[in-house]
């Protein structure tokens, strides 16, 4: 009997173009269908982001695409809320009584709308649709990810790392990852790494955990949590004492020469030296006078005093950061204990870095233009690249922290310069840019003045009511958190509950598990979110709209469930409005197409978003006879919005024929151009274009003509940024904006116009010796958050989390590999399972993020091992300071949550049930859906054949 096997089998009956979502990179995909069904994904090989290159979690799209927790239709809850007792609606109905709550809110009072996202990739519809609605509480999730690191980037060096900006993987000879894990820039980070590797660069990880990344690092640099400032500017004192800066570079492209005015007991101490005409100044050593600092062609001095001619002292900014980086309390030897580094490695990791930014340099030959037209042959390259992310933003100090990183990079000038970090377009941007946050003034029936993230310059643009109070639930843009250019989503539902600063009426949420993982102090949200008020028997927070696509565990706290698509099912664009996907080379953005059409009854949520605007009335959002402005949903939007004369959400193919680039005509064919052309678009900038790009003057008009800035002024690097000295003014009573008396200590702090360093709040407030250990999570490379440890394939490989702990430790504390031990913080006790390692800093415990799931959402099993063995250390984070603080637990700049300020310590539990702890009442599935569905097999739930 022979037995032939089929060595080709046919995968499909067709292929279609779209974008990934299985983490935030965006790469593009190739999805194969047969009959209807998604079969296979593969990655597209012509894609900027990967080129071809797909990960674990992309392959894994098919069970996202076909998990079982997928809701099927609309739902109200018709039990108590957080019990899970719904029933399913028309859409009719949904958006009927959505409308109803909204309409009554935007009538009344618009900010009793609290909108806000978590990983969504719209924002920029996200955002204008708050705007027209008039409340200014709306942000995305970027204030509890990493907006420390975006903010500090924009107000230092109009860029930052990921998507504003990336290492030259092609020409680095040294690079330094700061606090990296492995879900954020995968696929760009793993295949860049790759190339590092293949040329012998060495690469150094700054990082408490050795995985990952990490492991893979030729040297790693185990430092304590909340310390990589410290090691940065340690750093900076050497690199300053042995004179290894590029002053050339600081004095063409950064204002180390802008004069500082020193008149202390005044308003403008610590403001910079200006003209009349308002021009910063400098002092011109050859024409010894004060001149334009920002005119070419000078000399400027970098130290010496300088007399005013009102007979005011100043000095250059220069010498600030030298009087400051080169005093012994930032020397290797005064840091190294408290970073938990040797001193001889942070003085080694310095001459290493400047051995390679100066005596490895490279020079790209290209004729460029300089911002005032000068000409060059030449692109100078320090070819030293660092990237940061989560783990030093997501500390109380992480902006310093992260605005630390920028100064080392602009000192040895190795800011988008060949072999250092590089600026993706749309960045740089003006520093910072220049739309303040709307919502200052705010009225029925009307839209803000502008969007409501933005950023301030200085205390006038705060959102405070004339008494004081911050206009934003979530206290973003007050004094608690002057820069939060992101919101501050943690705060929001425990400000809601407390009323502090008012009550709201309506919680609309998108793709945020708030109930869960996504919350600091997880029990107290659940109870916030259930909680009714004692005089009329309502909630609290009264009404919750969410949409979802999935069965997560807040869907049972939401009143009202829009259920979404998955991400094969939708349109969608990565708009350069938003977060796009260009690289250094080049701009560029993409979409998201159905590749199949949804099985279920649901709906995009940004199609019902938009039609919601039109049943509100929304100005944009309904043409002039009141019929909807985009009738066709999402993809109608995509085409046909205008944000700016002849700028839409897509780039790409604009104009009548699809002839023009960046700004052009609505061109009604614009989708099917991106489809044929693979789903994105980009285009490849001319040589001469891509260094330098704050000063360089060709890329200056592309960058005016595509609409990233405004004009082609220079922008000029603030390694001195005068917006925090304003404010910091403030604090010393100066102007006419006045913080609160018990503000000012902290305000002046934390508003030093130069990279600080100061111990994490938490740790500054418990006491160290009660809780001894810094406890971290951080994102397994397989998963993105709750999203990705629920997908069948994927939970296969991480089913349940265990605290890591090193070996060290665990012994000094009678532990060993699976002892059960107690993890207390001042917020709370968990009970969890512990593996020993070696690769973990020895003071710091850590665990995977989001593997813990409530038990009976997401359609698990109730004894799945991510219910009854898996756990969040989000029970022990407080979303406000110890010590009974009203303030929130976030870096007082830009209120970035501070998960990573935690403090805990660890003890063995006695023998017992081998259960995690805290548990929860199971969730009932929501109805259509069956708890305990526990697929693993492609084709078990739909009848497919394998
Ligand atoms: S890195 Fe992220 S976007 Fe890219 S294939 Fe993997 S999951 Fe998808």
């Amino acid at each position: 009997m022979s037995h032939e096997l089929d060595l080709s089998p046919k995968v499909a009956d067709e292929t279609k173009f779209t974008t990934c979502y299985m983490c935030a990179c965006r790469c593009g995909i190739k999805v194969h269908i047969r009959n209807g069904e998604i079969r296979y994904i593969e990655g597209n090989k012509a894609h900027p982001i990967n080129k071809g290159v797909l990960c674990g979690k992309g392959s894994s799209g098919i069970m996202q695409h076909y998990s079982p927790a997928r809701l099927r239709k609309p739902l109200k809850r018709v039990g108590e809320r957080g019990k899970g007792e719904f029933v399913e609606i028309e859409w009719e109905e949904a958006l009927q009584t959505a409308t109803k709550w909204l309409g009554d809110i935007r009538r009344t009072d618009p900010k009793k709308l609290a909108f806000f996202t978590g990983r969504d990739q719209s924002q920029s519809l996200t955002g204008w649709w708050a705007s027209q609605f008039g409340t200014p509480n709306f942000a995305a999730h970027g204030g509890f990810c990493s907006v420390n690191m975006a903010s500090a980037g924009l107000y230092t060096i109009g860029g930052s790392f990921w998507e504003f900006g990336e290492p030259d993987w092609e020409r680095a000879k040294y690079f330094v990852l700061f606090g990296v894990a492995e879900d954020h820039d995968s696929n760009p980070i793993k295949a860049g790494l790759g190339k590092l590797k293949a040329r012998g660069a060495k690469i150094v990880s700054v990082n408490p955990i050795r995985t990952g990344y990490s492991a893979i690092a030729d040297e790693w640099v185990g430092i304590r949590p909340g310390t990589d400032g410290l090691f940065v500017l340690a750093l900076v004192h050497e690199l300053l004492h042995a004179d290894k800066v590029d002053l050339d570079y600081l004095i063409r492209f950064a204002n180390a020469h802008w004069l500082v005015v020193d008149a202390p007991g005044t308003e403008a101490h610590g403001l910079f030296a200006r003209d009349e005409a308002g021009d910063p100044l400098c002092f011109d050593r050859v024409a010894k006078k004060l001149v334009k600092a920002t005119y070419p062609d000078i000399s400027p001095t970098v130290v010496g005093e300088v007399r005013l001619p009102d007979g005011r002292k100043a000095v250059p900014v220069f010498q600030r950061i030298a009087e400051r980086y080169m005093d012994e309390r930032y020397s290797p030897d005064a840091v190294a204990e408290r970073c938990g580094v040797k001193a001889d490695d942070i003085r080694r990791i310095a001459a290493e870095i400047a051995d390679v930014a100066f005596n490895q340099t490279i020079e790209v030959e290209a004729d460029w233009t300089d911002w005032s037209g000068r000409p060059h042959r030449k692109f100078i390259g320090r070819p030293v690249a660092m990237h940061a992310m989560r783990g030093v933003s997501a500390h109380s100090n992480g902006f310093h922290t992260c605005r630390a990183i920028h100064l080392l990079q602009a000192l040895i000038g190795a800011i988008d310069c060949p072999g250092g970090f590089r600026f993706k377009a749309p960045f740089p941007k003006p520093i910072p840019p220049a739309q303040k946050p709307a919502g200052k003034t705010y009225a029925p029936m009307t839209p803000l003045a502008g969007a409501p993230l933005g950023f301030t310059m200085g205390p006038e643009d705060l959102l405070l009511e004339p008494d004081g109070t911050p206009i934003r639930i979530d206290k973003a843009y007050s004094w608690e958190a002057p820069i939060a250019s992101h919101g501050l989503m943690h705060m929001v539902i425990a400000n809601a509950w407390k009323g502090d600063p008012y009550r709201i009426d309506t919680l609309f949420l998108y793709m945020a598990n708030m109930s869960w993982n996504s919350s600091m102090n997880t029990k107290r949200v659940m109870e916030m979110l259930t909680d009714k008020d004692e005089a009329t028997g309502e909630y609290k927070i009264p009404h919750i709209i969410y949409s979802d696509a999935y069965a997560s565990e807040t869907v049972a706290y939401a009143d009202l469930i829009l259920p979404d698509t998955t991400y094969l099912e939708r349109w969608d664009c990565i708009s350069l409005l938003d977060r796009p996907i260009g690289d250094a080379d080049g701009p560029a953005d993409a979409i998201r197409q159905p590749v199949v059409e949804p099985d279920r009854d649901v709906r995009g949520f940004q199609s019902v978003l938009l039609d919601l605007g039109a049943r509100l009335g929304l100005p944009g959002m309904v043409k002039e006879d009141g019929s909807p402005q985009y009738p066709g949903g999402y993809a109608d939007y995509i085409i046909n919005h205008l944000r700016g004369p002849g700028l839409g959400p897509l780039a790409g193919f604009r104009g009548a024929h699809g002839e023009s680039l960046g700004r052009g005509a609505v061109n009604p064919h614009q989708l099917e151009a991106y489809i044929k052309n693979g789903a994105f678009w980009r285009h490849e900038l001319a040589d001469h274009e891509k260094f330098y790009k704050f000063a360089n003057l060709d890329y200056l008009q592309f960058a005016q003509r595509m609409g990233f800035v405004p004009n082609v002024k220079q922008i000029v690097m603030q390694l001195y940024s005068e917006p925090l000295q304003k404010f910091r003014l403030a604090a010393d009573g100066y102007g006419a904006i006045q913080p609160p008396e018990d503000m000012r200590a902290r305000l002046q702090q934390a508003f030093d116009p130069l990279p600080i360093w100061y111990p994490p709040h938490e740790e500054a407030m418990v006491d160290t010796q009660r809780y001894p250990l810094h406890a971290l999570t951080q994102r397994p490379m397989i998963m993105y958050h709750s999203w990705g440890s629920q997908n069948a394939w994927l939970r296969q490989i991480l089913g349940r989390n265990k605290l890591y702990i090193h070996v060290d430790t665990a012994r000094e504390l009678g532990l060993v590999d699976d002892d059960w031990v107690k993890v207390a913080s001042h917020n709370g006790e968990i009970k969890v399972q512990i593996h020993t390692m070696e690769g973990v800093n020895k003071d710091t415990v850590w665990t995977w993020n989001a593997i813990g799931k409530r038990s009976g959402s997401w359609t698990l099993a109730p004894d799945a091992p991510e219910s009854r063995k898996g756990f969040l250390l989000n029970h022990l984070i407080s979303e406000r300071l110890p010590n009974g603080s009203t303030l929130s637990n976030s870096d007082p700049v830009t209120g970035q949550a501070a998960w990573f300020d935690l403090r805990v310590s660890v003890t063995k539990c006695e023998p017992g049930e081998e259960i995690a702890e805290p548990q929860f009442d199971e969730l009932k599935a929501p109805p259509g859906l069956h708890i305990g569905a526990n697929l693993n097999r492609f084709g078990a739930q739909t009848g497919a054949r394998r």
